[in-house]
């Protein structure tokens, strides 16, 4: 009979994790939370960023003095995972809910603006004739929309595509009018390419059970599905998300963690049971440097590791674990990862005009209509902003989505704020001169392909399965997560337990 293995004393464990040193590659949240999962157990930890800052899709900026999030700005409240981590981290004091003022639509065609209708799912109407509904799509497409109420239940399939799915139950202006402005501005993706089971789960069971999109709509609302919907329910931070960087920083040096910027890790390789991770940086420049000409060479180092936690994006994972993990490009299945590259212009405005807040907290876009896909007026959603900024805006432009490469991409900056300017005016409904302009950031992202894409959930499991059949392997972030707070903290969290929990009790 095989022996059960002992449980290690508490001594032998305390031990073992300071005799373990971990490597975590990329320092954006996932990174950070992993780093910290590790570090607070007493293992020895090397955290590498490529970039100047860690962070990743948390940035900040400072605009004239005001300092805001020049990317995340707010994290869904579902599930409660980064509320607990923010009261952790002591931040709990600074959590607020942003203005109640709502949304609005950008590029009805007929009408330009409106109110974003209240109570659907996604997008979805539960009431086509309901005041805000019809406004939107007319009375021919909410008499179109209407016919989901009558047409036989028999025609009723599962139905994968979301955008099949609302177009073919309540017709196409309910697709492009209601649902894309939505799946564009949370998913960065076409209505058309999002996995209902995803995106609205238990829409497609509620829809065979009441016989109607319309009447699953109300059914998953009454039942509070909404609330579990991505965008339904967010907070922020007062002083912005930023705070959370401090923060975990702060941990990390306080457990002895080393954190290393501008270190971009080229390789990773397995070294007998461990790893070795090299990486590359540049020298920091000294006083001696100054009378020489020529360009210093790149350092490269070499990190010897027991585990490795690859927290990047999908791109650069699957590039670095290409050798450790042969099973990740079989996850693949055949399909191009297509992940959509944003860039999001932040202004600061001198424009007394939008102190009404015309269009609420801010706009999503009927695709095709403008050239930004989205926009947040930062003064009229968040109040801390709002008395920072001591009496101007703050507006925040988005541009690019899922397949089209944002408009500012090819542009300098100074054109690039013109043009968020010339969006934003559009968007907003007021004229903006460029007079009006104090101060821009523009900053460029790569986001993870949504999960919500038919398909993705399928290569994202097997992707993990194939990391997780590596021993001292650990990979975190929104590509396996889902994107969002929300959701890559409990992961990062979860995945971090998964590899100490084998390193330790082995
Ligand atoms: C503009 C924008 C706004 C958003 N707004 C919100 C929001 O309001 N609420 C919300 O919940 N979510 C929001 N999100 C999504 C959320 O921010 C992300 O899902 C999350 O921050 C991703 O964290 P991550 O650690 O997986 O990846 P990232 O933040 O992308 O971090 C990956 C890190 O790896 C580093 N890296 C890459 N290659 C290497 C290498 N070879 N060596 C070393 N380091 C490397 C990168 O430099 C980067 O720092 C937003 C995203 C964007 C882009």
């Amino acid at each position: 009979m095989a022996e059960t293995p002992a449980t290690p004393s508490a001594d032998d464990l305390a031990s073992r994790a300071a005799g373990t040193h971990i490597v975590v590659i990329g320092g954006g949240v996932g990174g950070l939370i992993a780093a910290r999962e590790c570090a607070k157990v007493g293992m020895r930890v090397t955290l590498l960023e490529a970039a100047d800052a860690v962070g990743g899709a948390i940035r900040r900026t400072e605009l004239d003095g005001v300092g805001l999030d020049a990317g995340a700005e707010s994290y869904a409240t579902r599930g409660g995972h980064v509320r607990a981590l923010l009261q952790e981290l002591g931040l709990g004091d600074r959590i607020v809910a942003p203005a109640a003022g709502g949304a609005w639509l950008a590029g009805i065609p007929g009408i330009g603006a409106a109110p974003l209708p209240v109570g659907g799912l996604l997008g979805i109407p539960s009431n086509p004739f309901q005041e805000d509904v019809r406004r939107v799509i007319g009375w021919s497409g909410a008499w179109r929309a209407y016919l989901d109420r009558v047409r036989p239940p028999l025609t009723i399939g599962h139905q994968l595509s979301l955008g099949r799915l609302v177009a073919s139950r309540m017709g196409a202006k309910v697709r492009d009018r209601l649902v894309a402005p939505v799946t564009t501005g949370v998913y960065s993706a076409s209505p058309d390419d999002v996995d209902v089971d995803v995106a609205a789960p238990g829409l497609n069971a509620a829809l065979t059970r009441v016989g109607s999109l319309s009447g699953a709509v109300m059914a998953l609302r009454q039942d509070g599905a909404a609330r579990k919907t991505p965008g339904a329910a967010v907070e922020g931070l007062i002083g912005g998300m930023g705070a959370v960087l401090d923060a975990l920083l702060e941990d990390l040096a306080r457990f002895d963690a080393e954190v290393r910027t501008a270190t971009r890790v080229e390789q990773v390789a397995r070294d007998g049971d461990g790893w070795r991770v090299t990486s590359r940086s540049r020298p920091e420049a000294t006083a001696d440097d100054a009378d020489d000409e020529s360009e210093p060479a790149d350092l490269v180092e070499e990190f010897d590791a027991d585990a490795v936690i690859v927290a990047t994006d999908e791109g650069t994972a699957r590039v670095l674990l290409a050798d450790a993990v042969p099973a990740l490009a079989a996850s693949m299945a055949g399909a191009a990862v297509v992940a959509p590259e944003i860039e999001v212009v932040t202004l600061l405005l001198d424009a007394p005009v939008l102190d009404a807040a015309p269009r609420g907290t801010g706009v999503l876009t009927v695709p095709g209509s403008h050239i930004a896909k989205a926009l947040t007026h930062s003064t009229a959603k968040w109040d801390w902003v709002r008395e920072a900024a001591g009496g101007r805006h703050v507006v925040r432009v988005s541009f690019g989505a899922q397949g089209e490469p944002a408009a500012t991409a090819e542009l300098d900056d100074d054109a690039a704020a013109q043009l968020a300017l010339s969006e934003a005016s559009a968007l907003l409904g007021v004229p903006l001169a460029p007079s009006a302009l104090i101060a821009a950031h523009r900053a460029r992202y790569v986001q993870a392909q949504p999960a919500s894409i038919i398909g993705a959930g399928e290569r994202r499991d097997a992707a993990r399965a194939a990391v997780q059949d590596v021993p001292g392997l650990a990979a975190v972030g929104a590509w396996l997560a889902g994107t969002g707070l929300a959701q890559v903290l409990p992961d990062a969290k979860g995945e971090s337990d998964r590899l100490r929990h084998a390193l330790l009790f082995a």
